[in-house]
């Protein structure tokens, strides 16, 4: 016979502990959300240790009286549910259990003194052990102590990583509450020194939150980032995210804050993958952070133990918001790519040249602002660039023209050509640098973006191919490709099945001109096999007229006259995206004159 009984308190608590305190970040995370909570304009942490013999938490917030204290430490007693509503969720903390496990699994200590009165008190909780308050020195505020984490649960303690490790993401954990709250001053040090001083921004969100942004993912973020802003069905999406030309090998560089609250979530992931995929190779991963606002009510967030992860109603909503909102700001970027390539291009030249705070030059070419184009804007110019470029499009090896007319402007942003290096560098002077352009991938660039106005505007004109061409493909590939046949007429691609393991391809998009449709079509396949039904066809639409204007793109190695040259220029300042091609490789570097002084020693 079995024997049921009920657990003692202390053993039901360390369960829960076992849950909610996953590592000492974790016990960071929630005494900082509780000074957030408490209404802290500074919080201070000390994690020495990487946590285990100290956590401190200090801050300025509203306090507690003695009575609070008490019910502080017990299970399940919370101020934050007024009305027990769990539906309309404000505050970061809602369950009451963080402070009781922590007193189940460490010695903890908490002094409080609300403003008004004249008295701190303390209590203090030692492996499930309470003891009642007593008066002690405090100034308004409450301080958190956390001794010996984890001493009364040895197998927890012995999971836990070197202290450097432990450290880093207790940081890691302040961060991105400080992200989004940057009106609230955070320091965090390890008992002898500060590691993090993040003083508090007051003004604008917009603004303050740029500034905190640049102090927590770098300088370099701030420089290169373009503002997000929209709005549907009452959600508000804002933030920052990078230009594709800073991009990452992995996410971590990506933050999502749903109503204040920092969450880990694979929606906003796949959201970023999509948004990015045309202007992003496999592999590489953008900076953003997001502060996503939504209506209480149409988010769970009593979904997970440290209530690190959230749960929409309409998922589809939020991912189709941040999936158009950062298109629309990518767009929005024109042509610009980031101010590290010229930078890391000038350091190649001359490694020693640059001055330890090169931190200087993106302010030169912060300076230098691309004209945007605006929304209504866009497919104008794009309109433009198609006829600007239709010429050197279908002819081919075009004589380099004489010298460029004297009334040639410099005005325009990637400048006037002035030669061709190499069959594959166009080389433009502006008005105060000059710039160089990969004329293969700036190309490549253009055609996909006319690829996609095409199919917006009602589908790509096609050409029929005089003799259809047969290509071999194993079987599952040419399943993948007559599963989406009909989404490809629409892009200009006329396929049927050719018997089991061939198919015929019988039409190609005018655009692409003398295209290699092998290859293409040996493209295609692999780009529908490697995401399998993950993505729809729609959503991979950048990626699939990528891999189209590769190869009906201007080769690397043909030689192209002025005016294609400056036709090329010119459409690329008015075509969105163009700063990059499709794996987020630049298409052009600026150097600024100053840049290039400095390389002669003349600055
Ligand atoms: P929860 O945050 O879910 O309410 P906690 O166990 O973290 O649960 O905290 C319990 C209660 O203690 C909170 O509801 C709050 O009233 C009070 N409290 C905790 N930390 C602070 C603090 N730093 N300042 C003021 N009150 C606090
Ligand atoms: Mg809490």
């Amino acid at each position: 016979m079995t024997m049921i009984r009920r657990l003692p308190e202390t053993v039901v608590n360390r369960i829960a502990a076992g849950e909610v305190l996953e590592r000492p970040a974790a016990a960071v995370k929630e005494l900082v959300e509780n000074s957030l909570d408490a209404g802290a304009g500074r919080v201070d942490v000390i994690v020495r240790d990487g946590g285990r013999s100290l956590i401190a938490v200090t801050d300025d917030g509203i306090g507690m009286t003695p009575a609070d204290l008490v019910l502080a430490v017990e299970r399940h007693a919370t101020s934050k549910l007024p009305t027990d509503d769990l539906s309309a969720i404000a505050s970061l903390g809602f369950r009451g259990e963080a402070l009781p496990s922590i007193g189940a699994v460490a010695r903890l200590s908490i002094a409080s003194r609300p403003a008004a009165a004249d008295q701190a008190w303390k209590i203090t909780v030692d492996g499930g052990r309470t003891s009642p308050p007593e008066p002690t020195a405090q100034p308004p505020g409450t301080r958190v102590e956390v001794r010996d984490l984890f001493f009364a649960t040895p197998a927890r303690l012995k999971f836990l990583k070197q202290p450097a490790t432990e450290l880093a993401h207790a940081m890691d954990a302040v961060q991105r509450l400080a992200m989004a709250m940057p009106q609230v001053g955070f320091t965090l040090g390890d008992g002898t020194r500060t590691l993090l001083d993040l003083p508090a921004i007051p003004g604008d969100l917009f603004a303050s939150r740029l500034r905190r942004l640049a102090a927590v993912m770098g300088r370099t973020f701030a420089d290169n980032a373009v503002p997000v802003d929209a709005e549907r069905d009452g959600l508000r999406l804002t933030g920052h995210i990078a230009l594709p030309t800073l991009s990452r090998a992995n996410a971590g560089m990506q933050f999502l804050t749903v109503n204040g609250r920092p969450v880990r979530d694979r929606l906003l992931h796949g959201a970023v993958r999509a948004a990015y995929q045309d202007v992003l190779g496999h592999g590489r991963h953008p900076l953003v952070a997001l502060f996503l606002e939504v209506p209480p009510e149409t988010v769970d967030v009593n979904v997970h133990p440290a209530k690190a992860e959230v749960r929409f109603r309409d998922a589809g909503l939020v991912r189709g918001l941040i999936v158009g909102a950062l298109r629309a700001a990518l767009a929005g970027a024109g042509h610009r790519t980031a101010t590290t390539i010229a930078d890391d291009a000038l350091s190649r030249v001359q490694p020693t040249a640059r001055p330890a705070g090169s931190g200087d030059a993106p302010a030169a070419q912060r300076a230098f602002a691309w004209p945007r184009p605006s929304a209504a804007g866009a497919p104008r110019g794009l309109a433009d660039a198609a006829v600007a470029f239709q010429s050197p499009l279908v002819t081919t090896g075009s004589e380099p023209d004489a010298d460029p007319s004297p009334d040639d402007s410099l005005t325009h942003p990637l400048g006037s050509a002035r030669a061709q290096l190499h069959g594959t560098y166009i080389v433009a002077e502006t008005a105060d640098g000059l710039v160089i352009v990969d004329q293969h991938a700036a190309h490549e660039r253009l055609t996909q973006e006319r690829l996609k106005a095409a199919l917006a505007e009602g589908g790509v004109r096609r050409q029929g191919l005089l003799i259809p061409e047969v290509v071999e493909l194993d079987a599952r590939r040419v399943q993948h490709l007559v599963d989406n046949a009909d989404a490809l007429a629409d892009l200009g691609l006329l396929i049927e099945p050719f018997g089991s393991g061939a198919v015929v391809v019988r039409e190609v998009p005018a655009l692409l001109g003398d295209a290699d449709i092998r290859g293409l079509v040996e493209d295609l396949a692999d780009e529908l096999a490697e995401h399998g039904a993950a993505l729809s066809l729609n959503d991979r639409l950048g990626a699939v007229c990528a891999t189209m204007a590769c190869h009906g793109s201007v080769r690397a190695g043909r030689r192209l006259g002025i005016e294609e040259m400056n036709a090329l220029l010119r459409a690329m300042e008015s075509t969105p995206r163009s700063g990059q091609c499709s794996h987020g490789r630049p298409t052009y570097v600026e150097l600024k004159r100053v840049d290039i002084e400095r390389l002669f020693g003349r600055r």
